[in-house]
């Protein structure tokens, strides 16, 4: 695939070698070498008309700082490992910081809140909002606070710094993947003491660009959204996360045409990053969430590599969830690469019925053609490349309000890294951890023999993801008739099957009540009406 091949927009077409090549290592580097993402970049160059403007617009692309998935996380581990070391440096321990959440509910900040938590292994304890902050609820608290983008530190120092300082502003730290220069200068001015990480400001059109450049860059944002040419504060950034562009950067990065309407009409412009503004997202009503009493699983250790599921990589083993208090439903997406599963909505709402743990959805889907092109021939039998899924099929999600997505398939897994894993049954993305992948294949016939429905056959090995999501444990080498069987003969599965339940290893393991409960429930679902649940399913 290359850049030529989707090209239409003439300036493109005519690139000498050098640049182009230069385009596609970018797109390589961000992990964007699919079709829909050339599309978008020959889309993004025809907005610009003159040859000069799309030679301005060859340099902003050149520029841009992309976070996907793996970089986003990588830098989440780096600012904790700064934190690590400034604890270490005055004695204090990782247990004593507070992530405080700012307010507001279902945006990034939610979002982030979960990342964090992951990334870092805090426990539910360790989260606050702003607006709960009580003095006394802690002995010797460091406060965290993080926002992907800090663009003019309005927004920080006007709904939270007021709340926060009374506890001792060297205690505190503010963190960030990109923090712009005025956000900085105002960080500093306003709260000398507080730490804020990173102390070098990200990199700006102000900075990069001629000041001729920077005229000609401003006069055409004025043309695409007049309320912020050079993006929101003027602070001209050119930084775009996987999940989200931010306002601040250039609005010639992600107006769409849409989002840049000012007095009602809006200037036809075609993103690159889109930038999506605060919103509910796609037919899906969040829950009033409430972090600081939500209880967040933990990815498994990654001594489940090798296993029937390989673990994500970067996983930290933590406890699972306690159960007591407030009980935050975890909301999984159930997504139906190319099973043809007429009533996956019914599937949901009765397991919805069921158990109240985990709460399950159906969102529409779109480009779901992404996940199901990346098959991968094996021995003569397709298996479906879990790794080689382009991260827009994951991105397209990043604004659903779901802790997971569960994506179902007819195929079986394969996982490509320095070796091929494959004819999997389940196993999660290494794009984005929240994603598990279910095979069906040759369900149809197990699930026959075992005396169970394909659906139950379907819940049955999404449970061991979910085990394996929200618990330290693991797929076990033996077949013990438990859905944490590794099944390195497929068939296995079907004594599994006919017991749904889990081993005596690992029923004591399973710690947390409520989801043990859950999980049970899932496990002896029965649909009240077995022909109600129409399935097309090759194999
Ligand atoms: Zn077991």
């Amino acid at each position: 695939m290359s850049l030529r091949d989707y090209a239409n927009d003439p300036f493109l077409q005519r690139l000498p070698t050098e640049q182009e090549a230069e385009i596609e290592g970018k797109i390589r580097d961000w992990g964007l070498q699919d079709q829909a993402f050339y599309e978008r970049l020959d889309n993004w160059f025809s907005n610009f008309e003159s040859e000069e403007d799309k030679r301005l617009a060859y340099k902003i692309f050149m520029r841009i700082k992309y976070y996907n998935y793996r970089q986003f996380t990588r830098r989440l581990e780096q600012l904790y490992d700064s934190i690590k070391r400034h604890l270490h440096a005055t004695n204090n321990d990782p247990g004593n910081l507070v992530l405080v959440t700012p307010p507001g509910e279902g945006d990034s900040a939610d979002r982030h809140a979960y990342d964090l938590i992951k990334s870092w292994g805090l426990s539910k304890e360790q989260v606050c909002s702003v607006a709960e902050l009580d003095p006394r609820a802690f002995t010797d608290p460091v406060f965290i606070l993080f926002n992907d983008t800090h663009g003019t530190g309005n927004q920080f120092l006007r709904d939270i710094w007021p709340r926060l300082k009374q506890f001792g502003e060297h205690k505190i730290f503010v963190l960030a993947i990109a923090i712009s220069q005025e956000a900085l200068h105002r960080f500093r001015r306003e709260m000398p003491r507080v730490h804020v990480i990173p102390h070098i400001p990200v990199q700006s059109v102000w900075a990069l660009f001629t000041g001729e450049e920077c005229q000609r860059i401003q006069a055409l944002g004025q043309k695409v959204y007049p309320k912020h040419p050079m993006g929101y504060g003027n602070a001209g950034l050119l930084t775009a996360y996987y999940f989200q562009c931010p306002n601040n950067s250039l609005p010639l990065i992600w107006a769409d045409g849409k989002n840049n309407t000012v007095d009602g009409a809006a200037y036809a412009w075609r993103p690159l990053f889109p930038y999506i503004p605060k919103r509910l997202s796609k037919g899906e009503v969040p829950k009033a969430r409430n972090l600081s009493k939500t209880e967040l699983g933990k990815r498994a250790a990654p001594s489940s590599q090798d296993r029937n599921i390989l673990a994500g990589e970067g996983a930290r083993k933590t406890e699972a969830p306690s159960g007591s208090g407030f009980r935050y439903h975890y909301r999984v997406a159930l997504i139906d690469i190319d099973l043809g599963l007429a009533n996956l909505l019914q599937l949901a709402q009765e397991l919805n019925r069921i158990q109240g743990f985990f709460h399950f959805t159906c969102p529409r889907i779109e480009n779901v053609d992404r996940a199901r092109n990346a098959l991968l021939d094996i021995g003569g039998i397709r298996n479906l490349d879990v790794y080689g899924i382009p991260e827009p099929f994951f991105s397209e999600y990043s604004d659903l309000a779901v802790d997971l997505v569960a994506c179902f398939t007819r195929y079986p897994l394969a996982f490509t890294d320095e070796y091929v894993h494959y004819n999997y049954f389940s196993g999660p993305s290494a794009t984005d951890a929240r994603f598990m992948f279910v095979s069906a294949n040759q369900l149809q016939l197990f699930t026959r023999e075992a005396g169970c429905t394909f659906e139950q056959g379907l819940v049955y090995i999404l449970v061991g993801q979910l085990v394996v999501y929200f618990t330290d444990i693991g797929y076990h080498e033996e077949t013990w008739k438990c859905p944490m069987d590794f099944c390195r003969i497929r068939s296995e599965i079907i004594k599994g099957l006919k017991a749904r339940a889990f081993c005596d290893k690992c029923a004591p393991r399973l710690k947390d009540k409520a989801l043990h409960k859950a999980l049970d429930a899932l496990l002896l679902w029965a649909p009240i009406n077995t022909n109600g649940m129409v399935v097309n399913c090759a194999r």
